[in-house]
């Protein structure tokens, strides 16, 4: 039975992941191009589109568990993997519009964290380091949280 719990949070935590780059695979079939950030007029590196992400963890969490609480920490495991995907775009190449459609133009949270005290005063680095730090620690804190409430302990056992 835990084999099976750990092989669902796998394949749903794997697939949310890949969730932002499947339209690469539409794209080279339909469209014969390798765009793997949009979906027509809809980036796929976005907030909006990481609805998706929530909504299948929550369908497949309501299908293998029944409950709509463990749907929802599912949910909330997939909507992590997806934001780490969209984490480590913004790391290699910075391409996401987190915004959509709020603000159409890409931002990359990554350039925020290459900033340095003498280039800045110091309310800018301030406030760059810890927006930059505060995302990767977010993401961090949604799966443990929702790691935790799906059965998973993370606690000190002291050396005896
Ligand atoms: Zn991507």
């Amino acid at each position: 039975m835990d084999s099976i719990q750990i092989l669902l949070l796998l394949s749903i935590g794997s697939l949310s992941a890949l969730l932002p780059d499947v339209p690469a695979v539409y794209n080279l079939i339909v469209n014969d191009n390798v765009r793997h950030c949009w979906i027509g007029p809809v980036p796929t590196h976005s907030f909006l589109f990481s609805f998706f992400a929530l909504l299948y963890g929550m369908l497949a969490g309501l299908i293998a568990y029944g409950k709509f609480r463990k749907a929802v920490y599912l949910g909330l495991f997939a909507e992590a993997a997806f934001l780490s995907h969209l984490w480590l775009d913004d790391a290699h190449e910075g391409n996401c519009v987190y915004l959509y459609p709020i603000y159409n133009k890409s931002i990359s949270v990554f350039s925020l964290m290459a900033v340095t005290f003498p280039e800045s005063d110091l309310f800018n680095y301030l406030v760059k380091s810890f927006v930059s730090v505060f995302c990767i620690a977010f993401i961090i804190m949604i799966s443990l949280f929702a790691l935790s409430q799906l059965g998973f302990e993370f606690r000190y056992r002291s050396e005896k």
